[in-house]
This record gives C-alpha cells, structure tokens and sequence, in this order.
C-alpha cells in the first residue's frame, strides 16, 4: 500500500519556509474558502452522512464562529456540493462517501517498539496520537477506546517513552507515541525524543495520519506550532484534536473556541490548504464519535 493512498495536503510545502521534496503521491485533498458552519445538530448514531446531497446543493450556513477557516473536504465529495449537514459537529470535517464503521469492539495492546523498524510489519493502516504531555492523550484515548487499561499501558514505567501499538477491532492500529515538552526535561532528553520520534514519522509508511492533540483551555503555545509545522514541512497528515473544550468559561483568559480560532490563524500563515481540525473533551465526550468517523474516512480511503 505504501504512500499510494495517503491524505497528503496539496502544495503545502510551497507555503512553508524550507520546502521538502514533492508529495509521494497525488493530493485528494481539496479546500475552499467558505465560511465554517459550526452546527449543533447531530448526525444519527449509526449511518454517516455522507455526501449524498448533491441535488440540494444548499449554501453553507451564516451561524459561524471560526470565520474564513476553510474546510477540509474528503476524497469523494465535490466541494461545491458541502451542505451544513455534512460537516461534522465542532470541526472543519466534510463527512465523504468512505466515511463508515466507526464503532470501537476491541482493543488489545500488541507491543512497545524502540525504533520505528521494531514496530509491527502487518501494514495495518495506523493513526499516531501525539501531543505534549498532560495535553489529554491518555483520557483522549481511554474515551475513544472506552477502557482505562489501555492508556494506562502506555502510562506503565519503561513504556511511556516507546511506541506503544494497541490494535482495534483486528484491523486498524492506535499509536501512542510519547508526549513532548516535558518542562522538567533536560536539553538531552528533548533532543532524543525529537530523534527517535522523528525517525517514526520518516519511516513509517503505513501512518495514515497523526492526530496532533492541542490543549484548547490554553493560548497557542510555540512547541505545539512548531510541532505542526515539522508535521506539515514533512507531509506527514495530520489532523488537530483540540482537547479539554468542555472547559467552556476559564476563570481567566481566552475561551477554548477562542484559543482554537487564534490557533488556525497561526497555522493557517503557513497551509495553503488548512489540515482537519476537531473539538474534543474527555470528560463530556464531545467530538468522541465525530472524531471516531473521520479516522473511518480516512482509514477506508487509505485501505482501498
Ligand atoms: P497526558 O499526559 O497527555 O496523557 O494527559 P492526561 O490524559 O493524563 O490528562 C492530563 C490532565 O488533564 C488530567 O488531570 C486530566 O483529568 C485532564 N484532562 C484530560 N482531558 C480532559 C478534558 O477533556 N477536559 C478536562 N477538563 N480535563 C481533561
């Protein structure tokens, strides 16, 4: 399978300041610059909505909040065809045509990995779930998977440093790598997580996407941004979860959709073409199963 059916971003490297070679394969990735409808509807549990809508072809709703964020629209769907239905509550998700199964019915943990190369070879398509420590991983991934065991594996002594790879349903990995930014460590341990991360990245062609995980009851921080653009410079896809949106009224600073909008527009200097973006939290289960939808677009997309 290779790089033949991944999500990359088309022209993303031409907006960034060191270019990096071409993309591997073709982009499917279209955006368009049209206003983010942010609906409260909910899409039904278990059919998707999926881009059967061309007919109504209904304009794009005036109840925005994150003005001129652009969409990201999925292999499948026409752009000019996005109806406020198809776009997943809290995000800037267009729900396409290989959107389907989602739901969660097992998961086992398969192994703890040094190097990229130890990692698992069965090229099973994977989603690695990054973000800086306390950012919200674990309770992200105890509220996907809906068992505590299974973030606190990554949580034992030994493993929070290593690749942790848990399977789901017997066909599709959860990649917990570890967090950055660790602000009691040192210069050394910094730099090597950053090696032996990266070499994750470079080297492993069955990563589907990362799930880049921003702690949205916070301004934007530099790590993070940084983090995004290594991600981008790359074309490694990713998508940002922002976590923590339940906490809706901070005692002091900005809002968490707030934080979100300054964040895209720091991000958006440097993307052409704007990454998947969703709003999270752990404790409501907000996003959970819009989240969980989306890694099945991209999933069946990247498994044809
Ligand atoms: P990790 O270090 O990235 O794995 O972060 P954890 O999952 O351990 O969470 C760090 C802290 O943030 C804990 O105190 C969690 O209870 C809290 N937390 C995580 N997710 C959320 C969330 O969605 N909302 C709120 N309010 N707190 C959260």
């Amino acid at each position: 399978m290779l790089f033949r059916n991944r999500l990359l971003f088309c022209n993303l490297t031409s907006f960034l300041p060191s270019p990096s070679p071409p993309p591997k394969s073709v982009s499917f990735i279209l955006s368009f610059n049209k206003t983010i409808a942010y609906s409260t509807h909910k899409l039904p549990e278990s059919k998707p909505q999926v881009a059967a809508t061309r007919a109504t072809n209904q304009p794009i709703s005036e109840g925005t909040r994150f003005a001129k964020t652009v969409l990201f629209v999925p292999p499948g769907v026409d752009p000019e065809d996005v109806t406020d239905e198809m776009i997943l509550p809290g995000s800037n998700i267009v729900l396409g045509p290989y959107a389907g199964h989602s739901h969660i019915k097992e998961v086992e943990f398969v192994k703890s990995s040094g190097r990229a190369k130890d990692c698992p070879k069965d090229n099973r398509p994977e989603f690695a779930i990054l973000g800086r420590s306390n950012v919200g991983k674990s309770s992200l991934i105890n509220a996907l998977v809906r068992k505590k065991e299974v973030a606190l594996t990554s949580k034992k002594p030994g493993k929070t440093q290593l690749i942790n790879h848990f399977l789901v349903n017997k066909s599709w990995y959860i990649v917990d790598l570890p967090g950055y930014g660790f602000a009691k460590a040192s210069d050394t341990a910094r730099t090597d997580w950053s090696s032996f991360t990266k070499g994750y990245f470079l080297n492993r062609e069955s990563l589907v996407a990362v799930l880049l995980l921003i702690d949205a009851s916070v301004p934007p921080q530099k790590i993070d941004l940084d983090c995004a653009n290594w991600l981008g410079r790359n074309n490694i896809p990713m998508t940002f979860v922002f976590t923590k949106c339940d906490k809706m009224k901070a005692s002091k600073g900005k809002r968490p959709d707030e934080n979100i909008r300054d964040f895209e527009e720091l991000i958006r200097e440097n993307y052409k073409q704007h990454p998947p973006w969703i709003m999270t939290s752990s404790v409501t289960g907000l996003g959970r199963d819009e989240l969980l939808l989306h890694l099945s677009q991209l999933r069946n997309y990247w498994d044809q």
